[in-house]
């Protein structure tokens, strides 16, 4: 069986949420806009969905609107808040953004919108003096990214709303590789808005939600039917959204044991690694990052060669973000971090999930000092 190490690209579906959906395929299959009674039925689902999603965040039903996932919720967060704020120019983010969070912004700047990019230091963390020192009479909204997707540092998105309190900006926090795995709880955090998806937490993929607190305003950026408080209109993807309602509800307070399992695999995967392999460093090592996130840089190695042979091997991991796979240039959250490019061309992310086992992790281990071995005595041979 091949050992699946990449959960901050896709999880697997629980198989409550495979079978809570097989109706909504199957018989259940009414408009929830409709009237009659089988499209009611199928409406109370959807909001009891709604209320399963909300639960997640300690949010209230009314203040989730379901949308196709993580980059879908990012860019209405991003360009509706923008756009009910017309006077004002400037945005603040961070340099280690997701590509849905860098894409979109990068393209907001050819539009005439002026955007800083915020630091890290070589941990990964935000630096929050350089963002109280960019926030300008212009800024209109500061979003940022919770848990990293390449790194799995989390930024204190409490600190980020002191600053953004103080100037009175509205917050998004891109809580998509958070959410789960930390506990974040709108009640207590006070964001504006917040971006979920549900293939990230065992759910289905093509489905996410944006949080909007009560009073926040947005402008639609897709115009159609009425649905979802005519935010985001369109007919319901009601399968995959009864799937995130069960898989949110799983979600919910995860077991601190769950939490420590996941952890304790790895923090030994790492030390072993970094044991058994003199050329691995692990990447934002003394930062505090979410439970099941490995980033390791094997110097002067080429990440790309090393994932194919364990792939070939059956060990399935990442380089940096997946939708960067493909191109050799390293990441742009480890440059940002200052990583030495001998170290971050060799980056492999290994992300691990409730279904990762010991003996997973000891085969990872064994697999990757042989590749490894391999890959340095091919480097020795051709030197
Ligand atoms: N934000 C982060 C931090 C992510 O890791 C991802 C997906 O990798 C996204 C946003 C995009 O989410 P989706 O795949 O649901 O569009």
């Amino acid at each position: 069986m091949p050992i699946y190490l990449d959960n901050n690209a896709s999880t697997r579906p629980l198989d409550s949420v495979v079978e809570a959906i097989r109706p909504f395929l199957e018989t259940e299959y009414a408009n929830p806009s409709s009237l009659h009674r089988f499209g009611q039925q199928v409406r109370h689902k959807v909001e009891c969905a709604r209320e399963q999603v909300a639960g997640l965040i300690s949010a209230e039903p009314k203040e989730i609107l379901f949308t196709s996932g993580g980059t879908e919720s990012i860019n209405l967060a991003i360009r509706g808040a923008l756009a009910v704020q017309p006077a004002k120019r400037h945005l603040l983010t961070s340099a280690v953004e997701h590509s849905a969070v860098r894409r979109l912004v990068a393209q907001l700047a050819r539009e005439g919108y002026q955007v800083d990019e915020i630091g890290v230091d070589r941990e990964g963390r935000l630096n929050l003096a350089e963002l109280e020192e960019k926030v300008t009479e212009d800024t209109a909204l500061i979003s940022v990214i919770h848990a990293n997707n390449e790194t799995g540092v989390i930024l204190d998105a409490g600190r980020v709303c002191d600053i953004a309190g103080r100037h009175g900006i509205c917050v998004h926090l891109d809580a998509v590789q958070s959410t789960g795995k930390v506990t974040v709880d709108v009640a207590q955090l006070p964001v504006h808005l917040l971006s979920l998806s549900a293939h990230k937490l065992h759910g289905p993929k093509g489905v996410g939600a944006l949080y909007v607190r009560k009073r926040t305003r947005l402008v639609p950026m897709t115009y159609g039917g009425r649905q979802e408080r005519d935010l985001r209109p369109g007919t319901e993807n009601v399968p995959a959204i009864i799937g995130f309602g069960v898989a949110a509800e799983e979600a919910i307070d995860p077991p601190p044991e769950r939490i420590d399992s996941i952890r304790h695999l790895r923090d030994g995967f790492e030390a072993r690694v970094q044991a058994a392999i003199p050329l691995a460093q692990v990447i934002a090592a003394r930062a505090d990052r979410v439970c099941n996130t490995s980033n390791i840089g094997f110097e002067r190695l080429q990440a790309e060669a090393l994932l194919i042979l364990l792939s070939e091997r059956g060990v399935y991991a990442s380089a940096g973000a997946a939708c960067s796979s493909g191109s050799l240039e390293p990441s742009h959250v480890l440059q940002a971090m200052d990583i030495d490019p001998k170290i971050a061309h060799g980056a492999i992310r290994f992300s691990l999930s409730r279904f990762t086992t010991a003996a997973e992790i000891d085969r990872t281990v064994r697999v990757l000092v042989e590749v490894i071995e391999r890959l340095s005595a091919t480097m020795a041979a051709c030197s």
